[in-house]
């Protein structure tokens, strides 16, 4: 065995080993994978080894299709066989709900160059004749899913890496993970040590384990899971026979189950509701390549939808069934990326569907490793995207809620109740006095929207315009008109303070740091030029600043951050220790100005000012911005006074007609102003010249990222993010949620990031990138939403008050 490595992964489970092969293909060859016990042992020795492309987001979608696409290199350059199948598989619709849901996924996996086709529910049952036509509506096949065996990817992987130097240790276990002054890592193992500068923990079942040795508490945790072999079927044969190929992969959504054909008889799994996670604290060591007992009472309500669905199963014997362990995230992705304050420590774990999705998290774990940039949008995957509230219980109840959600649609406007709530403000209880409906985010409920009096608080959920469109249009209509009120502590909160925190700061942003008492807007990017974050920027003095950007992003941007740090500066997340409220609305000033002393005359207090301020007795700090588009003051204090400044307010509102609004009327006002948000018109896939964020470029100074973003101003951006007044289907309307695919000429040319129904102003607008050559205004361009067409005008500015008078009077 090596006594050092340049990279010790550990885990040699289909994840681990695809980790070893992407760093070799990389050029990283000093590499060593440490596996416990052999290859596979964990959950990857008994998958089904299905494989698919779909996935809610785009984004992992691209990914798997990578994974899906890497198998025949693998197979043919290891000569490992891999056994490939490719019978494609059908989404199989029971009802108009699902039916819309596939034609929404289909729409998506157009700009992704996905070749899938809704078809009828009798074209379901000639491709797949074991199927019962009458419980279904239809379907959309997908050619690219098939099936491997998890044995062989996972060797293929291995031989292949090793092919390029990379070495495997079995029957090694990591015991303990000790790190030097200098950043790199003792691994300490039953062979002896491994000095390496990185680690990746790939433990799979035992992530967990791995993390609590430097003292993490990853949100991950094991399911069981059941799948069955029947007997040898004619049906089967006889298909087999007439048709000379395999039958395609079936997921029946009513069912909550999978199937299709693995030898000569088929394969029937099930995520079932009443799921049952395994060695929910710790996992043993001592489990090895074993399986747990099955329990076919537990899947016996899916069993039944299955006998009637496939009749023919009903009369076939049970060949085999296997009950496995394999792990979840909270939200059911993979947690990727590097840890967040530990210096060269890696995860590639929680990955759920390994043989869709492995290929992928290799990929862009090793490019962010070697290159400092997954050099994909993973996001969805990222580790950062849960903070240290994802605690064992958190991650239990989400797991759960998941898994047996596995097949269920997910709407829009649908808030999953599991592990909720969990952080509240102070302004909790007043809000849900005023009967807001709640949803959450990094952890945190925030109010959506606040329901009628005596009216219970739900929102329906749908794909189109939901129960709470009349409430949202008159929390809408009293911000545009008199003023709103609504709690802001839904941001990320940042403070930097010590002398050179300026110089610090402004390497980092591209846009020039306001002065002293003011904000402004910026945007932090990669040395490629992509964007890192978007941020506003309080300037409370010289050396001290407050940053508000997107709350989910929080221990993502943090960590950033602190790759970046400088001598001298201090970098504080504030979390909750500091709370908001804010006041949007024509009426915004004179509420206030009524319980503070401070003059708030625009020429003592402008637009975009930011002051240390009391309000009535509270020690405040006040920013004269909305992202209302209105005149506005976001007014942050420590959270033991959030309560008396919201009855303050409140009180001092009566006589200005001042209502509560929440977080479906900003999303609706802000895009009448044509302001765009993290995580959707502003990502790391895109450049500041795409995203149209000049007014937050300034090439007056050096910033990371500016000479890309100088060579791309120069030759002009390859596509523009648009915004669009779309006009929806006049008898059943429904609006943009994101990731439609949009028309122009007959082909799909870009994609929606986000957009809503501008109530105030009475349209339905959307964001989205198009090529910048067809980026003129009123340009005509087609929005697929929920399978129709729907005509769509390319606008050059906000639909209301294009000039920012509201913001500034
Ligand atoms: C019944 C069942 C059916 C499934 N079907 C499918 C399917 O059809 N399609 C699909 O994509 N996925 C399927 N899966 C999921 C799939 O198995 C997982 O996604 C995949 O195996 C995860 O691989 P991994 O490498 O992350 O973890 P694991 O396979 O658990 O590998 C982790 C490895 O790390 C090693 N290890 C851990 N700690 C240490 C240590 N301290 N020192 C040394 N070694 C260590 C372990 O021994 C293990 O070999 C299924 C799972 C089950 C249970």
């Amino acid at each position: 065995m090596k006594s050092s490595a340049h990279v010790v992964v550990i885990g040699g489970g289909v994840v681990g080993a695809s980790v070893l092969y992407h760093l070799t293909e990389l050029g990283w060859t000093d590499v060593v994978l440490v596996e416990r016990k052999e290859l596979t042992a964990g959950s990857t020795w008994h998958a089904a080894g299905g494989m698919h492309t779909l996935n809610g987001d785009p984004n992992v979608a691209k990914l798997q299709q990578y994974t899906v696409g890497l198998y025949r290199e693998i197979e043919q350059r290891s000569g490992q066989n891999c056994s490939i199948h490719m019978p494609g598989g059908l989404m199989l619709a029971g009802d108009r709900e699902r039916m819309d849901w596939l034609r929404m996924a289909q729409a998506r996996g157009r700009y992704l160059g996905m070749d899938m086709e809704i078809i009828s529910a009798a074209e379901a049952k000639r491709m797949f004749p074991l199927l019962e036509e009458q419980y279904f509506v239809g379907a959309l096949f997908d050619r690219a899913e098939g099936h491997v065996d998890p044995a062989g990817v996972t060797r293929a992987y291995a031989g292949c890496a090793r092919q390029a130097g990379a070495e495997i240790y079995q029957h090694t276990w990591v015991s303990d993970l000790r790190q030097r002054s200098d950043g790199t890592w003792d691994v300490i193992t039953d062979s002896g040590e491994i000095h390496a500068e990185h680690i990746v923990n790939a433990g799979g079942l035992w992530a967990r384990e791995v993390g609590r040795m430097i003292g993490l508490e990853l949100p991950v945790l094991a399911m069981e899971h059941m799948y069955l072999i029947t007997q040898d079927m004619d049906e089967v044969a006889e298909y087999n026979a007439t048709t000379g190929h395999e039958l395609p992969m079936g997921l029946d959504f009513d069912g909550e189950l999978y199937i299709r054909q693995e030898g000569g008889g088929m394969l029937l799994g099930t995520y079932e509701q009443a799921c049952v996670p395994w060695s929910p604290r710790e996992t043993p060591w001592t489990f090895d390549q074993q399986l747990l007992a099955p329990d076919l009472d537990r899947i016996a309500p899916s069993l039944e939808i299955a006998f009637k669905h496939y009749p023919a199963l009903a009369d076939v014997g049970i060949k085999k069934v296997i009950n496995g362990p394999f792990t979840f995230a909270p939200d059911g992705n993979p947690l990727v990326g590097p840890v967040p304050g530990v210096r060269n420590c890696w995860v590639a774990c929680a990955v759920m569907a390994g043989f869709s999705q492995g290929g992928g998290v290799g990929l862009t774990l090793a490019r962010w490793m070697i290159d400092g940039d997954p050099g994909e949008d993973i996001w969805a995957m990222d580790v950062a995207r849960f903070g240290n509230w994802a605690s064992l219980g958190y991650t239990n109840a989400k797991v759960r809620e998941n898994y047996s959600r596995r097949f269920r649609i997910t709407f829009p406007n649908e808030e999953l109740p599991a592990g909720r709530p969990l952080h509240t403000t102070p302004v909790y209880d007043r809000l849900t006095a005023h009967n807001a409906v709640w949803g959450a985010g990094f952890g945190l409920e925030h109010p959506l929207w606040f329901q009628r009096p005596g009216e219970e608080p739900r929102e329906d959920v749908t794909f189109r315009r939901s129960n709470a469109f009349p409430a949202v249009a008159e929390e809408c209509t009293t911000v545009r008109e008199r003023v709103g009120l609504t709690e802001c502590s839904n941001f990320a909160k940042y403070r930097m303070t010590g002398a050179g925190s300026a110089a610090w700061l402004q390497r980092l942003f591209t846009n020039r740091l306001p002065r002293p008492g003011r904000i402004n807007l910026t945007a932090a990017l990669e040395p490629g030029g992509h964007i890192v974050g978007e941020f506003s920027v309080a300037r409370a003095g010289p050396d001290d600043f407050f940053l508000f950007g997107s709350q989910i992003a929080e221990a993502h941007h943090s960590r950033w951050f602190l790759g970046h740090l400088a001598d001298g500066v201090r970098f504080d997340v504030l979390g909750l220790s500091l709370v908001g409220l804010s006041l949007a609305g024509p009426g915004a000033r004179d509420v206030l100005q009524s319980v503070t002393d401070a003059s708030l005359a625009t020429e003592d207090y402008p637009f975009m000012a930011f002051r240390r301020i009391d309000v009535g007795m509270i020690p405040a700090h006040v920013g004269r911005m909305t992202y209302t588009g209105d005149l506005g003051y976001e007014i942050w204090v420590a959270p033991e006074y959030q309560r008396a400044l919201f009855d303050l307010l409140w009180l001092a509102g009566q006589p200005y007609g001042i209502g509560l609004f929440g977080f479906r009327a900003l999303m609706s006002l802000r895009m009448e102003k044509m302001f765009g948000t993290w995580a959707r018109e502003y990502r790391p896939i895109y450049t500041p010249a795409e995203a149209r964020m000049h007014r937050s470029l300034k090439l007056d100074h050096d910033f990371i990222g500016r000479a890309a973003v100088e060579a791309e101003l120069a030759r002009g951006p390859a596509r523009t993010l648009g915004y669009f007044d779309i006009t929806p289907d006049a008898a059943e309307p429904a609006d943009v949620v994101g990731d439609e695919p949009i028309w122009h000429g007959g082909a799909v040319v870009g994609w929606v990031t986000s957009g809503a129904y501008a109530h105030y102003s009475r349209r339905s607008l959307a964001f989205g990138y198009v090529p910048s050559e067809l980026a003129v205004p009123g340009a005509m361009f087609e929005v697929e939403i929920i399978g129709q067409r729907r005509p769509a005008r390319l606008l050059s500015e906000p639909v209301l008050d294009p000039a920012g008078h509201r913001m500034r009077v």
